[in-house]
């Protein structure tokens, strides 16, 4: 039985980053303003940054910084100045693409490196081969299956690391051109504007006008529209075949996604870590994992192909994020609004992953004004007894909970 696996959490602001880690991570994974892909997730300044290592450190976890964008010549005056701050405010780790950037990085700085998913990394001979450039972990390529994970990481002299939840590229691991050739916003940039979500439709050369409609379903046709990932049936698998480190997607997502992804997928693992059958709470995982917002689910690549989902491009989830819970006193929860609130049936996510049902029948202003609706950012307080603490959340769920 394994005693160790990193459980490793999406994290795209200062908040995200306090969330992960109070809900159970391991380690989070964030991007500072320049070179990480994902420019829109939020992303760091310096000041942020300092305060995210000194955040995490505290509480004895870890922080991977994302470089892992594709440079040109003219940025590296900068990414050098920004390396030589780095040895000041050192990250446990920076993720890398370019070999240019892990070159940089061996000359200036000490700090290891874990080669990004998107060098696409599917053997063990590349992963070997990096090791002496202070490579300490590589990203897998999503496009592995549970048997590849194994082979590779029994015969890597670095570790592993696996994507277990999020969205997926239809794209091989993420190099993709499509949002660039229409927008000129390019995925391995870390600007993707999605397009692989969009509608499309068939033209022949000399047809222009005529295109031909490719109808898959009356909402229309989804052709490149991966389904997610979600793992999490198959985690005991994932962590047999020696993964070191166990990754959600998402630096763009929600607090309330990284809260619950983040509390669930610790759940289980501390079942399989401890030598519980984590399959006997399965039903609760999953019914809590599509409470977030998502496509529909799917193994990825770690058992077969990958499906498209061709329904619509949407995202389903079960629940709103409503708010989170800024400061108890007693009978009072005070809660910081995110998403309009009215008196109605609620319930809490908690930081070890219960459900608290509620019946809020009355909202109050902090001057005790009482409120018959809360908009995104005020700060309200209701009155009850429930068992909830700073930083737990509070949504509205399709199905009502059992009072
Ligand atoms: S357009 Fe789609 S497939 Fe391409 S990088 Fe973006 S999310 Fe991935």
């Amino acid at each position: 039985m394994r005693e160790q696996v990193e459980l490793l959490s999406p994290a795209g602001n200062i908040e995200k980053i306090k969330t992960a880690i109070n809900y159970g991570a391991d380690a989070v994974y964030t991007g500072y303003k320049s070179f990480g892909l994902r420019s829109r997730a939020g992303n760091l300044d310096k000041n942020g940054l300092k305060e995210a290592l000194e955040y995490v450190h505290k509480a004895n976890r870890k922080l991977y910084l994302t470089l892992n964008s594709y440079l040109f010549d003219e940025e590296f005056d900068e990414l050098v100045d920004f390396i030589k701050f780095l040895n000041n405010y050192p990250p446990d780790a920076l993720i890398v693409s370019d070999m240019g950037v892990l070159s940089l990085i061996n000359e200036l700085s000490d700090i290891p490196v874990h080669i990004s998913t998107q060098a696409n990394i599917t053997n063990s001979y590349a992963a070997n081969f990096l090791k002496p450039f202070n490579v300490e972990r590589i990203v897998l390529a999503r496009e592995m299956t549970i048997g590849d994970i194994k082979l590779f990481a029994d015969k890597s002299r670095v570790d592993v690391e696996v994507f277990i939840h999020g969205a997926m590229c239809m794209a091989y691991s993420g190099r993709c051109f499509l949002s660039a050739y229409f927008t000129n916003r390019s995925a391995n940039r870390g600007d993707c504007a999605q397009s692989c979500r969009w509608k499309y439709k068939l033209v022949e050369e000399k047809r222009e006008d005529e295109p031909i409609y490719l109808e898959e379903h009356k909402e229309g046709t989804f052709i490149f529209n991966s389904y997610d990932m979600c793992a999490m049936p198959i985690l005991d698998e994932i962590v047999d075949a020696n993964a070191a480190s166990l990754k959600i997607e998402g630096r763009m997502k929600s607090v309330y996604y990284v809260a619950v992804a983040t509390a669930v997928y610790r759940k289980a693992l501390d079942d399989i870590l401890n030598g519980r059958n984590f399959k006997d709470n399965i039903d609760y995982y999953m019914n809590e994992l599509k409470k977030i917002s998502h496509r529909p689910y799917s193994l990825g690549f770690y058992k077969n192909q990958p499906k498209q989902y061709v329904q619509s491009s949407g995202y389903q989830r079960d629940c709103n994020f409503v708010g989170v819970v800024e400061k108890v006193d007693v009978d009072k929860i005070f809660i910081k609004v995110r998403n309009q609130i009215k008196p109605g049936r609620y319930e809490f996510f908690t930081k070890d992953a219960k459900v608290v049902p509620v019946e809020i029948d009355k909202l109050y202003d902090i001057n005790s004004n009482e409120k018959t609706v809360g908009n995104p950012n005020e700060f309200l307080y209701i009155k009850c007894y429930v068992d909830v603490e700073r930083r737990d959340i509070l949504r509205k769920c399709e199905s009502k909970p059992a009072i």
